[in-house]
């Protein structure tokens, strides 16, 4: 990780190496933090935040699940972003906003321990380096939705993906994919999954996964195409069937599949739907087109 200049912490701008927090910080213990991974894009206009707005809302909604009583708004965290990403002169890269309980009090409830807000910036080129990555089935299951709140994005919850990302080492594989506690298809490490079949895409219903921002841009890009999408229980056997699969994320963008559990798509190039999409996200992150330039905020 390349260090920028400085990080913002509860108001201040704080240079990178000073950004410093005690290790008996309560969230660093028991995995109780509300964080994202935002993007943000070189444009003709200047630098812009791809859907700032939409991901301070869900680490809001993600800090609520917490009971955290955060005292900035949305607006202040926008403005908080846009302000350390010109200090930082920051052209593209990774924004980490995150916010824990802190030192003060040990034990599991975290009432009374401090509510802390950090956003830090950096330079992040591809999450993952394949053009297509070869992905096998974990056997970690996704995080069961009554063991805690699926789709709020908390530190915790990582340690899944964590394991699911450690079990890949000697499989050759690049990434993992995670089913569900019903074996259904749920979705990557850090990535939500679609499959392309006759033309026609689909992904796991909303339940069991971390809804994506990226999963929501590609199903408002698809279906402005003219294709067909639907959200949907998904076995492994309908992915294996699939003439193409991608993965989505802020940090994966859209990533091609090659293989799933040593079955190849097609020759293991990306598909002629998955390029197409990948190619129009791009375009839109990049404010090429202008059509969806609502999603961007300049710096
Ligand atoms: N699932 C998980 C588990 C993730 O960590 C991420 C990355 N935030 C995603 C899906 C994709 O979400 P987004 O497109 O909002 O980055």
């Amino acid at each position: 990780m390349e260090p920028t200049e400085f990080i913002w912490m509860d108001g201040e701008l704080i240079s990178w190496g000073e950004a410093k927090v005690h290790v008996l910080t309560h969230s660093l213990h028991y995995g109780g933090g509300a964080f994202e991974g935002i993007r943000c894009y070189e444009t003709k206009k200047g630098t812009a935040v791809f859907r700032l707005e939409d991901h301070m809302k869900r680490l809001l909604y993600s800090a609520k699940v917490l009971e955290m009583k955060v005292p900035y708004s949305i607006e202040q965290l926008n403005e908080a972003t846009l302000e350390l990403l010109r200090k930082c002169e920051m052209k593209e890269g990774y924004i980490r906003p995150i916010i824990y309980f802190g030192y003060g009090k040990m034990g599991l409830n975290p009432t009374g321990s401090p509510i802390e807000t950090v956003i830090a910036c950096w330079g992040w080129g591809k999450y993952l380096e394949h053009e297509a990555v070869d992905v096998k089935t974990s056997d970690y299951i996704r995080i069961h939705p009554k063991s805690t709140v699926t789709d709020a994005k908390i530190t915790g919850h990582y340690v899944n993906s964590t394991l699911a990302s450690l079990a890949l080492a000697g499989t050759g594989a690049h990434e993992a994919l995670l089913l569900d506690h019903e074996g259904n298809v749920a979705e990557g490490p850090g990535e939500n999954i679609f499959m392309v079949k006759d033309g026609e895409l689909k992904t796991p219903a909303q339940g069991n996964i971390l809804p994506g921002l990226t999963r929501d841009t590609v199903m408002t890009l698809a279906k402005d195409q003219g294709l067909s999408v639907r959200e949907e229980v998904l076995r492994l056997d309908d992915l294996l069937g699939a003439d193409e699969l991608f993965f989505t994320g802020t940090a994966a963008e859209v990533t091609a599949i090659a293989s799933l559990d040593g079955h190849k798509f097609g020759d293991g190039s990306p598909g002629p739907i998955t390029k197409q999409l990948k190619q129009s996200y791009m375009a839109v992150v990049r404010g090429e087109d202008l059509n969806y330039e609502h999603y961007l905020t300049y710096i």
